[in-house]
């Protein structure tokens, strides 16, 4: 007997004859010992159900003026999961048809079943469950932990957010991220790393009550869920909070469970996590607002030295949680293919002729938008982001001028901005010569625009860079000149092609005698120099009129085109390459 399983039973039948003879039959079952309750009628029925849980269910068809399957239908809102046999009167194809239909595991006719019948009807309907809940589980679960996953937790928080919206609650989404994982996974190796994830998964388990049952997809009102959504990333769905600080009273204890030694593979290892919190209504509506502002909060945890916990709203207050919400997404933008180049070209204003495209980054945000390079650069820039992403933006923009070539638009150069965090990188020179060799292209094909600020450092470091990008063969021009401390002097010292007269002396015309008297001044000692002058910001015929009195024909600005998506910008080049249309007759 102690290796043959026990099983419970409910039979719903309100014939009570028909109730001995089932008793009966379940009686000679040997592979299981049946533990059979009897419920006598539809009501007596749903009782159970609501209060009890069973391995099988048996129901009667008919019962009384209700039917088995308002029974199975119930049970399955209830969330009893176990198989489910049919008992009727009448063999009819019509009925078996309809119960099959509803989700029952067989329909067995009264008077034809026998004991093996019906224990074998049991033991598939069985099988039949454990296959479909081991699919489900995998479906919803992640392998290394047991967790569930990602799907699990997003259908978990959706309805949450649906459940709460009725009944006034509380929930908070804790986001938990190792600290330093990657060190750990790179130094001791990845099963150690997997080993550890585990351990984490079952401190965590520790510090929260959870169920995580398959069955349990609709949420009843205080389950609390742990996911882990990959890597070293967990969720952690806390309901029916009471207040706030129940969240972070949840969230320093997993903090100190974690903090304890791990003892892994004959090592102790000391690991620490950061955590952020965000609660739902006020710190999002929605689950994937609720989860980002988790994950900006988590962020804020890092940003503050690591091993603590952070709540979304207290961090906002704190300011910058915008920007810490774009740093952390602008870590992703590369991989996730968010960045875009778009291009404006700079025309010789004589022939019409474009002389070059201007590269000019933008970045497509899930959830923001189009954001402008003025808001992310100077972050990609403290961050050092910005030397990944700079040498993404020059491998880009050489393709695209060779598909011009390729495509016969005769352009003479592309025009690629530099930021001075990733010019002073040592990896930079490497990179720029390794780009140039894969395009493929002549190095005069590429003109690097390099800040005023940056090339006017009069450093030995920077003389010896831009002895070196002469060497290269690239062409180097001077962007914004005129907004800062220029001084005429050092420009004779330093090799570049270019130099390109900040928008503000067109632009702020509030004294436009004045500001063209000073362009013409640059412009004359520009070409004195023997190098090329070009005008950015170029808004209207008057200024471009003006420009081209004081003998500079090279311009860029919004007369001729605004920054164009490179779809844009090929059909731009096709059209007007060789349009004479601005002459200064
Ligand atoms: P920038 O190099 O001075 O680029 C010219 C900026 O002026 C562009 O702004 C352009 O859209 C805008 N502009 C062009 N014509 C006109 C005009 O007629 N009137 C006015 N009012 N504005 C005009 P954008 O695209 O927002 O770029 C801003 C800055 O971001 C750029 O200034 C550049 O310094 C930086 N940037 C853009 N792409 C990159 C990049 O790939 N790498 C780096 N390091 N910086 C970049
Ligand atoms: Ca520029
Ligand atoms: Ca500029």
């Amino acid at each position: 007997m102690s290796d043959v399983e026990t099983i419970r039973v409910l039979l719903v039948e309100d014939d009570e004859d028909d109730y001995f003879i089932t008793q009966d039959l379940l009686a000679e079952v040997t592979s299981m010992h049946v533990v059979l309750d009897w419920a006598r009628n539809y009501q007596e029925g749903c009782a159970r159900l609501q209060h009890d849980a069973y391995d099988v269910y048996i129901f009667d068809f008919r019962l009384g003026d209700r039917s088995g399957l308002d029974l199975l239908k119930e049970a399955r809102t209830l969330g009893c999961a176990g198989p489910c046999i049919f008992l009727t009167g009448q063999s009819d194809i019509e009925i078996d048809m309809q119960v099959m239909r509803a989700g029952a595991d067989d329909y067995l006719v009264k008077g034809r079943i026998d004991a093996a019948l019906l224990e074998r009807s049991i033991r598939y309907a069985r099988e039949r469950k454990k296959s479909a809940d081991q699919v489900l589980f995998m479906a919803y679960h992640d392998n290394l932990t047991g967790l569930p996953n990602r799907t699990m937790f997003k259908e978990r928080l959706q309805s949450a957010v649906s459940n709460t919206l009725l009944m006034e609650k509380q929930f908070a989404v804790l986001f938990l991220d190792i600290d330093n994982f990657k060190r750990i996974n790179d130094t001791l190796g990845h099963k150690v790393g997997d080993l550890l994830l585990k351990e984490v998964s079952d401190r965590l388990r520790g510090s929260v009550r959870t169920s995580d049952t398959i069955s349990a997809l609709r949420l009843t009102s205080s389950e609390n869920t742990i996911a882990r959504l990959g890597g070293d990333e967990f969720t952690i769905l806390l309901m029916d909070l009471k207040d706030a600080q129940a969240a972070a009273v949840v969230a320093q204890r997993v903090i100190d469970n974690i903090s304890s030694p791990f003892y892994l593979a004959g090592t102790e290892l000391y690991v620490t996590a950061s955590i952020g919190i965000a609660i739902h209504p006020q710190d999002g509506k929605d689950i994937d607002t609720l989860l980002i502002n988790a994950d900006a909060a988590m962020y804020h945890a890092k940003k503050v030295g690591k091993n603590n916990f952070q709540s979304y709203r207290e961090s906002l207050c704190a300011g910058g949680m915008e920007r810490l919400v774009l740093e952390n997404d602008l870590r992703k933008a590369l991989e996730r293919d968010q960045l875009q180049l778009y291009f404006q070209p700079i025309v010789d204003a004589r022939e019409g002729r474009v002389r070059s495209m201007e590269t000019l980054l933008r970045w497509q945000h899930p959830v923001m938008g189009i954001i402008g390079p003025d808001q992310f650069i100077p972050i990609a820039e403290e961050t050092g982001v910005i030397v990944d992403i700079g040498h993404w933006v020059l491998i880009e923009a050489m393709r695209q001028f060779k598909l011009w070539r390729t495509a016969g638009i005769e352009i003479d150069y592309v025009s690629v901005n530099i930021s001075c965090q990733q010019i002073a990188h040592p990896k930079f020179r490497c990179q720029l010569l390794e780009a140039i060799r894969d395009a493929a292209i002549d190095p005069m094909c590429l003109e690097l625009e390099i800040t005023e600020s940056v090339a006017l450092q009069h450093t030995a470091e920077n003389i010896e860079l831009f002895e070196e990008l002469r060497a290269f063969n690239v062409r180097v021009a001077i962007d914004d000149f005129g907004s800062g401390y220029s001084s005429f002097n050092m420009l004779k010292r330093i090799p570049i092609n270019t130099i390109k007269i900040d928008k503000s002396f067109i632009q702020d015309i509030t004294d436009v005698a004045h500001n063209e008297a000073i362009i013409a001044a640059m412009v004359a000692m520009v070409r004195s120099l023997g190098l090329d002058a070009v005008v950015e910001g170029v808004e209207t015929m008057a200024q471009l009129q003006a420009v081209q009195k004081h003998g500079c024909h090279q311009v860029q600005g919004f007369l001729f085109s605004v920054p164009l998506s490179a779809k844009q910008a090929t059909e731009y080049l096709m059209n007007r390459q060789y349009v004479k249309v601005y002459s200064n007759g």
